[in-house]
């Protein structure tokens, strides 16, 4: 079967809520990936930040078959000798004191905004079914009907009310709107350290202390989404450690499960995670053995310090290099650590003709908005591949 074939296939059977580009992925190893073709691609997406580790990455396969061989799922019904070990190895981790774990990114903030309200009603003394959550605008925590609830995306939300109450929207990045939403009801404040899908954006200076300082002030939690953020990406294990401040509640996700299958955690304090009792919330495949054997060894991973270090100097070769096609080709580059979001100069290729190009260049990336390219090799790329990259990114940025 051709390429042709492969798209014409999945056109036909696969619902159409996704537009990718046209490249059909046979294998990959690392930072990159093969197609039908034969033909090897640098891979500057990784899954959205859930190949952090590269694609099977041997520690990561290893603990994976080795648990394949012993048990794969026992259901929450009974304990089983992997959720204890994870559940502690990823709480020290992040310096947290609980674990809650779930499978999709989606899933661990639906965890924490029950956990929030929960908590609100029975800690904080909110009367009953009036707790709210102050998230920012164009945020992205997943695609849930509570969820898009939230989002300021119209895409992600028309025709999918009627939507769950209880959300108050403020501008991201501005601390004073954040002090003005916050009310006797106000459970918690949630947000990106850094809002990923919005392009790779950093919030100024000194907003999240200030989002912590009024959360210590109101006694409301403040919840952070590191579902893209964390793990390495920015060159740190939480992207809120760059702000010097600490959340009340974490969520985690995509590289937890090592690029391998979904694995999520709500992390947290016993004062908040404590809330929930038996028979409250839960789910089938949530702390499975097979997910806490490969957050195990993607705990092991983070707790080299390697990965982190890579995203760091990697990172301040990335963005110095594309610094320089800032009014020579591109409009704006943000972003920390090995991550980019790149806005394409006016009268440049949209993002979609970028990506397009760099495709036929052998460089896999995606689109955001209309002219905005994210950026964001797996860690375990090399600096000769990261080179290759960006020098394909500058060709095609210059390009028309
Ligand atoms: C991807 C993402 C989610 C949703 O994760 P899924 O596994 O796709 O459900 C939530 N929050 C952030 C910040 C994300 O980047």
């Amino acid at each position: 079967m051709t390429t042709a074939d492969f798209i014409a296939l999945d056109e036909q059977w696969s619902t159409h809520n996704y537009h990718p580009l046209p490249v059909v992925i046979a294998t990959a190893e690392g930072a990159s990936v093969t197609d039908v073709e034969g033909k090897t691609y640098l891979d500057f997406l990784s899954g959205y930040s859930a190949l952090n580790f590269g694609h099977r990455h041997p520690g990561l396969i290893a603990a994976a078959v080795e648990q394949f061989g012993r048990v794969t799922l026992t259901s929450r019904a009974f304990h089983h000798d992997q959720l204890g070990l994870f559940c502690r190895e990823l709480a020290e981790l992040t310096g947290t004191e609980m674990t809650l774990p779930m499978n999709s990114g989606a899933e661990a903030v639906e965890s924490a905004v029950k956990i929030a309200r929960k908590w609100a009603y029975r800690v904080k003394g909110v009367p009953d079914g009036t707790a709210e959550i102050v998230v920012a605008g164009s945020n992205f925590h997943g695609r849930t009907t509570t969820i898009v609830s939230f989002s300021t995306d119209e895409t992600a939300r028309a025709d999918f009310g009627p939507f769950t109450p209880g959300f108050v929207t403020v501008k991201y990045g501005d601390a004073e709107a954040l002090r003005d939403a916050i009310t006797e009801r106000t459970a918690a404040v949630l947000l990106e350290p850094v809002q990923g899908e919005a392009g790779v954006i950093v919030p100024p200076a000194g907003y999240f202390a200030e989002a912590r300082r009024l959360c210590d002030e109101h006694n409301v939690l403040l919840i952070a989404d590191e579902i893209q953020s964390g793990l390495a990406r920015t060159g740190t294990v939480l992207a809120l450690d760059h702000e010097g401040v600490r959340a009340d509640v974490y969520t985690l996700g995509k590289a937890l499960g090592g690029g391998i299958m979904p694995v999520s955690a709500v992390v947290g304090s016993k004062d908040v995670l404590g809330v929930l009792r038996p028979g409250e919330h839960g789910s089938t495949f949530g702390g499975n053995p097979v997910a806490c054997a490969i957050g195990r060894a993607v705990v092991g991973l983070l707790k080299t310090g390697e990965f982190q270090e890579r995203s760091r100097e990697l990172g301040a070769h990335l963005h110095s290099r594309l610094g320089e096609l800032v009014g020579n080709g591109l409009a704006e580059v943000r972003g920390r650590g090995l991550w980019a979001g790149i806005d394409i100069a006016p009268g440049g290729p949209t993002g979609r003709e970028a990506s397009t190009a760099l495709a036929e260049r052998g460089v896999l990336c995606k689109e955001t908005h209309d002219h905005t390219l994210r950026i964001a090799p797996p860690l375990v790329i090399s600096r000769e591949e990261l080179d290759r990259g960006i020098d394909a990114i500058t060709e095609v940025v210059k390009t028309r």
